[in-house]
């Protein structure tokens, strides 16, 4: 049995980063960051290519210098995926990149300065039809509103981002997104939840600086997911102080976590106890492992003993449920046969990627 999603997403108007398309009855899109110096060209082309892999739709590439400017004109000739290029303050970084090619800006218009650079700026974008993205962060909130707000609140976020969106509305350029992150979890989400009822263009969701691998992870887990579950956000971006392709599995965990998309193998696994009839925490670390270039998604259950197995695996695209003299293979929620628990681990890899082909087959 599929479970599908009962939420229902708010409608936004939609914008285009590369060809990944972002609101309307888009699929939610997982985005990451690189954390390599954009100066080297081969390491960032390198880790583009492992969280595209991992599953990243779009990633963003710090672009602080115009010597980064020039190498992420060549980054991006070899990118598989659309690219975003981070910019702060300086607009003829932007004109730069946007002249060289770039498939979405995040720079925020109001601290680009003079009126005459904002446009030139809004202009590049405009004629070339390169999306912006306002990103709004409670850890560089303006001063005037940290002074009126005593302190960054949601309020003082969204404050900030119609500083920004008043321009570009202004400029009658409607081509953008926005984001209002704060790696506390409630200023987030209420900022958000603000923002959604003033605006229709689609929401970046973000937790910033949500902190290292595993409190980050359930942090953006219950912040995005608060949000997701309500409707509110269109793409997705999971910042942790850990290796970039971690924050695209996360994000994916958090969509297929709701059923919002699908993607890759998804195992249904019990927690194990004494009555456990094999190593079942060892055969789900390494059956992940092998799986990961899966993409088809596929229900896979794996359970230690009689107690919980068939009922999991009658729900499962390929089931095991561990026995004393051997354990049930399941396809189909169907009883396949009885396998010897020291093959238990080649058995399934092997039923699974049977499955995933004869799927692909149809
Ligand atoms: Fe224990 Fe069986 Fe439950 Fe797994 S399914 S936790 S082995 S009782």
């Amino acid at each position: 049995m599929k479970v599908q999603s009962w939420i229902q997403r708010r409608p936004t108007r939609q914008i285009k980063v590369g060809n990944v398309l972002i609101g309307g009855d888009a699929p939610i899109s997982v985005q990451s960051m690189t954390n390599t110096e954009t100066t080297e060209v081969e390491a960032t082309v390198k880790q583009i290519q492992q969280l595209a892999n991992a599953g990243a739709d779009i990633v963003r590439v710090s672009v602080p210098t115009m010597d980064a400017a020039e190498a992420f004109k060549l980054i991006r000739q070899q990118s598989p995926v659309p690219l975003v290029a981070d910019i702060h303050f300086d607009y003829r970084i932007a004109l730069k990149v946007a002249d060289y090619g770039v498939d979405c800006l995040r720079i925020n218009p109001g601290n680009i300065g003079k009126e005459e650079r904002i446009r030139a700026v809004v202009e590049a974008a405009r004629d070339r039809g390169i999306p912006i993205r306002i990103g709004v962060n409670a850890g560089s909130l303006e001063k005037e509103l940290q002074e009126k707000y005593g302190e960054p609140t949601p309020e003082a976020l969204v404050e900030s981002a119609f500083r920004h969106i008043d321009i570009l509305d202004r400029l009658n350029f409607h081509d953008f997104k926005v984001s209002v992150k704060a790696s506390n979890v409630y200023m987030a989400v209420h900022a958000y939840r603000l923002l959604s009822k003033q605006i229709d263009n689609p929401l970046h969701l973000g937790i910033t600086e949500a902190g290292g691998f595993r409190s980050g992870s359930v942090k953006s887990a219950i912040g995005l997911g608060m949000l997701l579950a309500e409707g509110i956000g269109d793409t997705i971006r999971v910042s942790l102080a850990a290796d970039p392709v971690e924050e695209v599995k996360v994000g994916w965990d958090i969509l297929k976590s709701l059923n919002l998309r699908t993607r890759g193998v998804n195992i249904i696994a019990c927690p194990t106890c004494s009555r456990a009839e094999f190593d079942v925490i060892a055969t789900v670390n390494e059956l992940e492992r092998r799986l990961e270039d899966v993409r088809l998604p596929l229900d896979v259950s794996v359970i230690g003993c009689v107690v919980n197995g068939p009922g999991e695996a009658s729900e499962s695209d390929v089931g095991l449920t561990g026995g004393f003299s051997g354990s049930m293979l399941y396809n189909d929620g169907e009883k396949q046969e009885k396998i010897p628990n020291d093959q238990i681990l080649e058995r399934l890899e092997k039923a699974v990627r049977l499955k995933v082909a004869e799927r692909e087959q149809l």
